[in-house]
């Protein structure tokens, strides 16, 4: 039987059509909107792409956005002056730092100088420990952790005692998206291994995963034998495994043998279209509620 694909390009528009009704309605009654800045530092085309479509979505949901492009030899001195500006601003609920900086800039000094409140990606110490305790406390997931757990719920896939294998132990993935389906809660309440590099037997793991989360960026590392038949599977490596000479664009490949995985598995996401297009989605769910945050 062949796998019901979980897409990422579907959830992720339900998801921003209800990040609208609810900033529609808050302007409605509060007269006030969702308020993000995006700080981009110098001009690498990855950047730039990644900052626009950021941009161009909250626009398109009616938020107050600001870019703010600085200079590849702004100080660090001034780069923290900015960040400041807007972590005292009321209109700004969301300061995100495009990354990575220029090397005459220390990434983690940036990044803790967020209000925790106002720090959307949710990188912060602060709420990285928020994110460990759990409940009321975490006001913030990171956004693809939280995409990948909305994925799971929105298909339809049990956690609550559900046998989760979590492949990758990254600060940005693999433990946060482990933490959060060990806890109590909906799309949670899971039994959790992470699996890594220094893993013993991958393969036994992988074999009695009801949910499969797979984050290692490795193109293939998941074998279609190493997948329990009808479970959940979450492919977020994205991979460029050559290019496609007549489009000039990257031809990309996730860390399962998707084709062969799908013969198998329940449901499955591709890459792309699966992972990928959540992580803007949840961003903007997370400056949503930060503004309603602000306004309790
Ligand atoms: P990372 O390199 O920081 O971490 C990879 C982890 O996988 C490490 O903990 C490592 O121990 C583990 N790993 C690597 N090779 C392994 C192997 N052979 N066996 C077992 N474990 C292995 O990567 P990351 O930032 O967590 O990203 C992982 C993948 O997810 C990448 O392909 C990345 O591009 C992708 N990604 C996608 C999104 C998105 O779609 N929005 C976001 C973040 C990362």
């Amino acid at each position: 039987m062949t796998a019901e694909i979980i897409s990422g390009t579907e959830i992720r528009k339900a998801i921003l059509a209800e990040v609208k009704e609810e900033v529609d309605q808050m302007k409605e009654k509060h007269g006030k909107v969702p308020g993000l800045v995006t700080i981009l530092v110098g001009s690498s085309p990855a950047s730039i792409s990644y900052v626009t479509l950021k941009v161009k979505t909250a626009i398109s949901l009616g938020f107050h956005e600001i870019q703010d492009d600085q200079p590849e030899d702004i100080s660090e001195e001034d780069l923290l002056a900015l960040i400041d500006k807007y972590n005292n601003d009321p209109d700004i609920h969301g300061i995100l730092v495009q990354l990575p900086l220029p090397k005459h800039i220390d990434d983690k000094k940036i990044l803790v100088a967020i209000n925790p409140d106002k720090d959307v990606d949710a990188f912060h110490p602060v709420n990285v420990g928020r994110l460990m305790i759990g409940g009321e406390e975490a006001i913030f997931h990171p956004c693809t952790p939280a995409g990948i757990q909305e994925m799971i719920v929105r298909s339809g896939t049990e956690t609550s005692g559900a046998e989760v294998v979590v492949v990758g132990r990254s600060n940005i993935v693999g433990k946060p998206i482990a933490m959060m389906m060990a806890q109590k809660g909906v799309g949670a309440n899971a039994t959790v291994t992470i699996v890594h590099t220094r893993t013993k037997d991958l393969a036994a793991h992988c074999k009695r995963a009801d949910i499969l989360i797979v984050a290692a960026g490795v193109p293939g590392l998941v074998k279609p034998e190493w997948i329990k038949p009808g479970s959940t599977v979450i492919d977020v490596g994205v991979n460029r495994i050559g290019m496609n000479e007549k489009t000039g664009k990257a031809i990309l490949s996730g860390d399962v043998d998707f084709n062969a995985a799908k013969e198998i598995a329940g449901k499955i996401t591709p890459v792309p279209g699966g992972v990928g297009p959540m992580t803007i989605a949840m961003l903007m769910k997370n400056t949503l509620k930060s503004a309603q945050y602000a306004l309790k």
